[in-house]
């Protein structure tokens, strides 16, 4: 560990944003950790954190379904900590419908969070990275973000947006000479919470085993069989952080067990 930055991670009381911040947490960096809930649950998340890791991790709320929320998180946590220099866009929902039958709004609301939303906090960072000389800027995309499936049409739509968001901020970072990178991570299926609550009803539905379950039904496309763990993905993020992976920019980096490779 050199030096102390200052983090955020949006859409991070849960899942993968979760784990990324805790492995920030635990290289000493500030953490901001986000949602759009403000329940007492989510600050004593952010002091567990702290007194673990015994850096300074706090948590913000906002609505990134919203535009100027989004900017006022870079801005609020920029008052707490005096800038910004590691941003991860992590927030995401996801539904899946036929595109005939996709509800408008629900199209909506998922280039709101999964995409727009970084392109907001992006803005309102890129300038205090340039101030400051340094910068890490991590879209967390999918392998949706470079394939498709069906019934998934805004989530691919977005994921493979913030692809290319990604690339146009790394060309930007690099015309600014700003020693800063941007890059998109790309998971095939990782194991959150929320994925293991889908095996227990898979077992339940199809009366198999766990062991069934992932290999017949939910991992499929992942030649591995195996998930990614939200460990591996935040030190990856840990990774791209530091002055190693420095020309690494503008590009994905898949953490899938295969699955582009097919
Ligand atoms: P999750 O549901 O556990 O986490 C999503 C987070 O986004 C939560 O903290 C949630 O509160 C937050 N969020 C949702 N709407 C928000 C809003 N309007 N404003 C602020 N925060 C909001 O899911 P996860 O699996 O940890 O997913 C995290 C990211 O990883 C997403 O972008 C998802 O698309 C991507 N991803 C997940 C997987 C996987 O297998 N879990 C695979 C590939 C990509």
């Amino acid at each position: 560990m050199t030096d102390v930055k200052t983090a955020i991670v949006t859409g991070s009381n849960s899942g993968i944003g979760l784990g990324i911040a805790r492995s920030l947490a635990m290289e000493g960096h500030n953490v901001v950790l986000n949602s759009y809930t403000d329940n007492k649950d989510d600050h004593a998340l952010a002091e567990s954190i702290s007194k673990a890791a015994g850096n300074k991790t706090i948590y913000i709320s906002a609505d990134l379904s919203k535009g100027d929320q989004s900017r006022s998180l870079v801005e609020k946590a920029a008052e707490e900590f005096g800038t910004v220099d590691i941003l991860i866009n992590n927030a995401g929902i996801q539904h899946v419908a036929p595109i005939e039958d996709f509800p408008a709004d629900k199209w909506d609301a998922i280039i709101a969070i999964n995409l727009s939303s970084a392109f907001h906090t992006t803005a309102a960072a890129l300038p205090m990275m340039k101030k400051s000389g340094w910068g890490r800027i991590i879209n967390i995309a999918s392998a949706h973000g470079l394939t498709a499936s069906p019934f998934k049409s805004a989530y691919i739509a977005a994921k493979h947006g913030i692809v290319g968001l990604s690339k146009t901020t790394a060309l930007e970072m690099a015309e600014a000479k700003m020693n800063a990178t941007c890059n998109a991570i790309c998971p095939g299926y990782v194991l959150t919470p929320l994925v293991e609550g889908q095996i227990e009803d898979q077992m339940k539905a199809h009366k198999m085993s766990r062991e069934e379950v992932l290999d017949k039904v939910m991992l499929t496309r992942q030649p591995t069989r195996e998930f990614a763990t939200v460990d591996q993905l935040g030190g990856t993020a840990v990774f791209l952080c530091s002055d190693n992976a420095s020309q690494i920019t503008g590009t994905t980096i898949s953490i899938d067990g295969g699955w582009t490779a097919l």
